[in-house]
């Protein structure tokens, strides 16, 4: 199939404003966006750049706006998006080059939640045990790849950046609610703050936009409960 692919430009220092390029080249419905991208730098312009690394949906590195749904370019195939694909950055982040964002901002507020196991309990022989049901309890928020897709889907983190944004939630559910760990109360402490959860709408963007299907909203209401409950 012929292919255009339209795709946001930022380059500098060669011009100042954003604009964007298009591409038309022949495709495969069964490749990966990610493969006309590679095709497009390979082959056509090699001056655009991206971030991808495993190619296969477990980095997380390039989650980008794909006709304008927060996607990952190597987990959609060119045949289930249509012959005319516009490629963009993700939203809310500054936009560093091409379709690469500026992300430290968005590791500080991961790194604010305390992302680590913390217990005062010596370290065993073995592993830490504990039963599958209380493994169960977090299973699910274990899968985020940080791939941000949540975050930049979010309208409370496009009108405030300080909002610390579903992805550092996600991350704070899987130590608070794992039954080995000793520091909820410093977590919940931090997420209960201004730009905590409580900026959170319930607005389902950042459960549609996940990767790895997490439940991302019924994630951020457990935490909430749990702010809530401590307080009462
Ligand atoms: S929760 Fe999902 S969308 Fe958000 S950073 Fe993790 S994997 Fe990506």
């Amino acid at each position: 199939m012929r292919v255009k692919f339209k795709i946001y430009r930022y380059q500098p220092e060669v011009r100042e404003e954003p604009y964007f390029d298009t591409f038309e080249f022949d495709a495969e419905p069964t490749d990966r966006i990610l493969d006309g991208l590679n095709h497009i730098r390979w082959q056509l312009d090699g001056t655009l750049v991206l971030r991808r690394s495993c190619q296969h949906g477990i980095c997380g590195s390039d989650a980008m706006r794909i006709n304008g749904v927060n996607r990952l370019a190597c987990k959609v195939l060119i045949g289930d998006v249509g012959a005319r694909i516009t490629i963009e950055p993700l939203m809310g982040f500054n936009v560093i080059k091409d379709l690469v964002v500026d992300m430290d901002d968005f590791f500080d507020q991961y790194r604010s939640v305390l992302p680590y196991m913390i217990t005062e309990q010596p370290p065993p022989e073995a592993e830490r045990l504990q039963s599958p049901a209380e493994q169960e309890v977090y299973d699910d928020t274990t899968k985020c790849i940080l791939c941000a897709a949540c975050t930049t889907a979010c309208p409370s983190f496009w009108s405030n950046r300080d909002f610390v944004g579903p992805a550092a939630i996600v991350q704070a559910h899987r130590f608070i609610f794992d039954s080995r760990d000793e520091g909820t109360d410093e977590r919940l402490e931090v997420l209960g703050e201004r730009d905590g959860v409580w900026r959170c709408r319930t607005i389902f963007n950042c459960t549609e936009a996940c990767p790895r299907d997490i439940k991302i909203t019924r994630a951020i209401g457990e935490v909430k409960k749990a702010i809530a409950l401590k307080g009462a």
